[in-house]
């Protein structure tokens, strides 16, 4: 018998999903559910689990914290773990001076935003207050958020209350409107250069780091993150970089946002951060930007932004204890190895029938499937294409939430190498099963 929910799930038709799956315990990197199945975490619990469920020195911090305090603010207080946790930061973070505490990644963006603005306001530019941002960026679920990050699937209802930026247009390499990705890509730097050239009233460029990864899967050509960033300072431009998904190694780095070259003035981090244990999120800040909110109180240059989780001691004491594991482990060395396994399967997975398109780099793949190969007609089903997905892939004891057509690997970093091809196979065994659902 199906037991009566009261809950409404987020981006959900709850007509269509009356019977969810209940979790009721993790054991590394496996889920366990009411009727004791066992499911294999593909995407990381929303993408933000490190080391699987149970990991003892997570659990150990974060009970050690809760005999101490499990919440104190930053409003005329500080704690040790967020400050311990900020020292971290700027120590992991190039260039990065001073962190701000938030607890979700759309929090972490709508904080970089108001100190963009408010950074050229401290400043005397007060024309400086639009934004420019790429097509298809995602940088969460709030107004402001929504407003820099459009993506049209996601976001239509809401266009005519969301504010005015400039968007970029931009895609992925599978579906650029003609010619070379080179080119493509050449072509976007140029649009970008000649905005900056043409219009003094941008505060900030607004992009993620080193891949969009919400609005479908889209990892940046090699330097194209470093070029926008060198056309930002030399138009004096502030770079707003979100990190929130790419951030402590997604995509085989610790700093993505270094390891493409690029400088930041602004940089969200999120996800990641408590290795998926509690919410927390950062926004860090170059001194230059610290430096802007400097002055006599009277003056009004301090940031005007506060959340009342801000710095939350339990939060950032997970965030130390996972970091240090980042450390202890050589985390980011391990996952370039796992990533060579998925690597190898790729030809695999490319030669489907139904897979249009694999973008793919350290532990992020995106599988387009289709129902044309030739037209890129995404694949559609009776079903959504997600709720179609998850139930094949369930019966391959794996959970998996597709974006839209394209089935997302997102594994805990630390997945081992056999749980990396059992996901693997079991990817490959749903998407060959939900090819038979197509009507
Ligand atoms: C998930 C995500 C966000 C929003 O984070 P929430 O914690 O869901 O608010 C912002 N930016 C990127 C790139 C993300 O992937």
């Amino acid at each position: 018998m199906v037991e009566q929910s009261f809950v409404w799930y987020p981006y959900t038709q709850m007509n269509e999903w009356s019977d969810v799956t209940k979790i009721v315990r993790g054991d590394g990197m496996w889920l366990i559910d009411s009727n004791g199945d066992r499911l294999l975490d593909g995407v990381a619990s929303m993408w933000c689990n490190v080391w699987g469920h149970s990991k003892k020195e997570l659990i150990s911090a974060m009970h050690k914290q809760s005999q101490k305090i499990t919440h104190s603010s930053l409003f005329n207080l500080t704690n040790e773990p967020a400050e311990a946790l900020a020292k971290k930061l700027v120590n992991i973070l190039p260039n990065m001076y001073r962190v701000f505490f938030s607890d979700d990644g759309s929090t972490a963006m709508e904080a970089a935003l108001k100190m963009a603005i408010q950074y050229w306001k401290n400043n005397k530019e007060k024309n400086k207050t639009k934004f420019a941002t790429l097509q298809n960026g995602y940088h969460g679920d709030t107004f402001g958020a929504m407003s820099v990050g459009y993506v049209p699937g996601f976001f239509s209802q809401f266009k005519d209350n969301l504010y005015k930026t400039i968007q970029i247009s931009f895609s992925n390499s599978y579906r650029i409107p003609h010619g070379e990705i080179e080119q493509y890509c050449i072509q976007t730097l140029e649009k970008i250069e000649k905005l900056f050239a043409s219009n003094d009233k941008i505060a900030a460029f607004i992009m993620e780091s080193g891949a969009q990864i919400a609005g479908g899967v889209n990892i940046y050509q090699n330097n194209f993150q470093s070029k926008i960033s060198k056309i930002c300072k030399k138009h004096g431009v502030l770079l707003v970089l979100d990190e929130v998904a790419t951030g402590f190694g997604r995509l085989g780095s610790m700093a993505e946002y270094a390891a493409q070259k690029s400088t930041p003035d602004i940089v969200a981090h999120g996800k990641m951060l408590t290795g998926g244990y509690m919410p927390l999120a950062t926004t860090s800040v170059s001194r230059n930007i610290y430096n802007a909110f400097l002055g006599d109180h009277a003056e009004m240059k301090h940031f005007f932004h506060g959340h009342t989780f801000t710095g939350n001691p339990l939060a950032c004491a997970i965030a130390n204890e996972n970091l240090r594991l980042y450390e202890k482990t050589n985390l980011i060395n391990k996952i370039k190895k796992t990533s060579q396994i998925f690597e190898k399967r790729l030809d695999e997975i490319k030669h489907l029938g139904a897979v249009g398109d694999v973008r793919f780099k350290g532990m992020l793949m995106g599988i387009e499937i289709v129902s044309d190969k030739k037209k890129k007609t995404p694949i559609s089903f009776k079903k959504s294409a997600n709720k179609t997905i998850f139930e094949e892939a369930k019966k391959q004891k794996i959970y998996l939430r597709a974006l839209g057509n394209i089935v997302m690997l997102v594994p805990p970093l630390a997945i081992s190498e056999a749980e990396s091809n059992f996901l693997i196979d079991g990817t490959i065994k749903t998407i060959k099963n939900v090819s038979k659902h197509v009507p």
